[in-house]
């Protein structure tokens, strides 16, 4: 056993499946298992948001915008009582915190505004939410200069703009949405000309050309193409090529680099390596067609399959809840039972929480690195059909 990673669950068999599952669900009884948890982390949400203070960090994603973004999803998906009640309170702190300053949903005013326009449509309060889409259009048209990556940059932003047509269709007009992509596009192609690259979109954050989910090329490429708005020529000229320059460069092993210049095969994680890459190869799959891609999706799963289970400990970012999405989003796309058992021995993993948490986080009621991330999962397996990495869009 390595000291990074935990020995997996035996594989996949259709003996060991039936515990875990029936039909495409958990079993009832195994789902029931995780109530007690459930319970916990809403008690621990509660317990966070009476230890809030005004200077308490408010974003999505190790803030209290996160707790926020959870609780919406819970009501949405299970109308728990007071879950909306929840999501409403700190959403409205937040709204009292924008600076302006960053775009990106993740740790950016976006976050709260996407999240303001969405709730309020979802409370029917349509005039407010048709406001707050405004102002998430008029922090795009304001924002000084801003980084590119999704956790704090354009990428990012786009992200935000998608979420609320998810809710509201067409309140982003596609024209905006194209704006930003060409933001981004060029941002690639300006960085991939200056360094004479011969990949055609270069980014880099902190003056590192990072590759992953969270910092690097493959969550922007996944904004760029859920966008729906790339040309066919910036797809198959810039994207595509950019995309395959990734998995050229991939280690031995099959996990994704970290970074460009990052020969150490060591993270399995969302932000950084195989899990973060399994969503983008999906939706290449889809954008592209050929089949090309989505058996890379199904290699990549294969990779946190084996190494996955972090001894770091059971958050969305870096740890095993988030690598469980790698499972659930490959089972969305071919209904494969394997990939849904491999979710569901996660599920199981989780229910040791805290035991096996290696690493305490900095924020442990975070959404992002700690409690709130392992209820999102902990709610979204009662129904794997729909379940979605907090930054996708299905
Ligand atoms: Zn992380």
């Amino acid at each position: 056993m390595s000291n990074r990673y935990h020995q997996r669950p035996p594989d996949y068999s259709i003996q060991d499946a039936e515990i875990y599952l029936s039909g495409y669900q958990l079993n009832p009884y195994v789902y029931a298992k995780s109530q007690n948890l459930i319970d916990y982390f809403i008690k621990g949400s509660h317990d966070y948001i009476r230890s809030l203070e005004p200077e308490s960090d408010h974003t999505v994603y190790v803030g209290y915008s996160g707790i926020a973004l959870t609780h919406f999803m819970i009501h949405l998906k299970t109308q728990r009582p007071g879950s909306f009640e929840i999501a409403k309170q700190l959403n409205n702190m937040a709204l009292r915190r924008l600076t302006g300053r960053r775009v990106s949903f993740l740790q950016g005013d976006a976050g709260p505004l996407a999240m303001a326009a969405a709730i309020n449509f979802t409370d029917r309060n349509d005039r407010q939410a048709t406001e707050y889409v405004s102002r998430l259009i008029r922090l795009g048209e304001k924002a000084k200069r801003q980084e590119f990556e999704v956790l704090n940059g354009w990428s990012g932003y786009l992200y935000a703009l998608q979420y609320v047509n998810t809710f509201i269709t067409g309140a982003v007009p596609g024209t905006v949405i194209r704006k930003y992509v060409e933001i981004v596009l060029n941002e690639g192609m300006n960085n991939a000309h200056r360094s004479q690259s011969r990949v055609p979109l270069v980014y880099s954050w902190a003056d590192t050309n990072y590759y992953g989910a969270a910092h690097g090329v493959a969550g922007i490429l996944y904004m760029l193409l859920c966008s729906g708005f790339v040309s066919s020529s910036e797809l198959h000229g810039f994207i595509g090529p950019t995309l395959d320059n990734l998995i050229q460069r991939r280690h031995p092993s099959g996990n994704y680099r970290s970074s460009e210049d990052s020969e150490s095969d060591k993270l399995v994680q969302w932000c950084h390596g195989a899990p973060g890459f399994v969503d983008l190869l999906i939706l290449a799959d889809q954008v592209f067609g050929g089949g090309k891609y989505l058996p890379l999706a199904e290699d990549a799963t294969d990779v946190v399959w084996e190494r996955g289970l972090l001894e770091k400990g059971y958050s969305i970012c870096h740890g095993v809840s988030g690598n469980a999405y790698s499972f659930l989003a490959m089972f969305r796309k071919t209904r494969s039972l394997e990939q849904l058992y491999r979710a569901a021995t996660y599920f199981q993993w989780v229910l040791t929480y805290p035991d096996k948490e290696g690493y305490k986080p900095d924020r442990p009621y975070s959404l992002f690195e700690g409690q709130a991330g392992v209820l999102y999962f902990l709610t979204e397996m009662a129904n794997p059909e729909t379940a979605a990495f907090p930054d996708q869009i299905l």
